[in-house]
């Protein structure tokens, strides 16, 4: 039986660098089949998951989390998917087997198939392009992160939780890690993110005298007023990710209270 194991061996660079920080990841990769693509795959080019990144986007558009402009520029692919997109590869998750359309699939397609089965998520919560999972796993090869298969559970149970409209006990968690911190502001997801320089969504809904007020004291009582929504919650993330990614000083302490310690 072929499995995912043998296709994540082609790469060797990688594959060292994925084995060590994901041994448990690796070894199950040898549990999972890989069967030839079927004509019947393509069916997916009319793409479930472009549709559903295409939903994400524009849930984003009306959360005013993104501008107009970087809507467009992010939905451009989406837009010519009947063109020139195409699903690369498919996992029955249930099953453990995977399919890939190339016969040499390139290593993020190997992972991001491999990812399903292992972690037993959808789209929503594992693919990269949402800020899901897979960037996580990324992130940790990229900056050597001391990530392992557990931190992208936790990161994954954090996501639905916010997704399912939990945000209190997200929020609640995320809070009480961040405390170690000792950041003299409120606590509140909103003054952390201005605290690293990015703005809250939910403070474009507010009355403008009450939005100075808080802008400006990050420390003011009228923060715990301010309700956290979902949108907050994922924009708080992906922007540790980001953080993380780009070096920002506070994103990478935020990423380390809530992921590493
Ligand atoms: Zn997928």
């Amino acid at each position: 039986m072929a499995t995912a194991y043998n296709y994540l061996l082609i790469d060797t660079e990688t594959f060292k660098k994925i084995k060590e920080k994901f041994p448990d990841f690796v070894e199950f990769s040898k549990t999972v089949e890989v069967i030839p693509w079927q004509e019947e795959f393509n069916v997916a080019d009319r793409n479930p998951e472009l549709l559903e990144e295409l939903k994400f986007w524009n849930s984003l558009l009306e959360s005013k989390l993104i501008t107009p402009e970087e809507y467009n520029k992010n939905t451009k692919h989406i837009k010519q998917a009947k063109y020139i997109s195409r699903t690369e590869g498919l996992a029955i998750i249930e099953d453990n087997v995977v399919s890939f359309r190339d016969k040499n699939p390139s290593t993020y397609v190997v992972i991001h198939e491999i990812g399903h089965c292992y972690f037993k998520e959808p789209d929503t919560i594992w693919n990269a392009t949402y800020g899901g999972g897979e960037y996580l796993f990324w992130l940790t090869i990229e900056k050597n992160l001391k990530v392992n298969e557990n931190t992208i559970k936790y990161y994954h149970k954090l996501l639905k939780d916010a997704i399912d409209n939990n945000t209190k006990a997200v929020e609640t968690e995320i809070l009480s890690k961040l405390s170690k911190l000792e950041l003299d502001i409120y606590p509140h997801i909103g003054t952390y993110m201005l605290m690293a320089g990015t703005i809250p969504h939910t403070l474009s809904k507010l009355p403008i005298d009450i939005e100075t007020e808080i802008f400006i004291n990050l420390n003011s009582n009228k923060w715990q007023d301010i309700k956290v929504e979902k949108e907050d919650i994922i924009s708080f993330f992906l922007n540790t990710l980001e953080g993380v990614r780009w070096n920002d000083p506070f994103y990478k302490e935020y990423f380390e209270a809530i992921f590493l310690k």
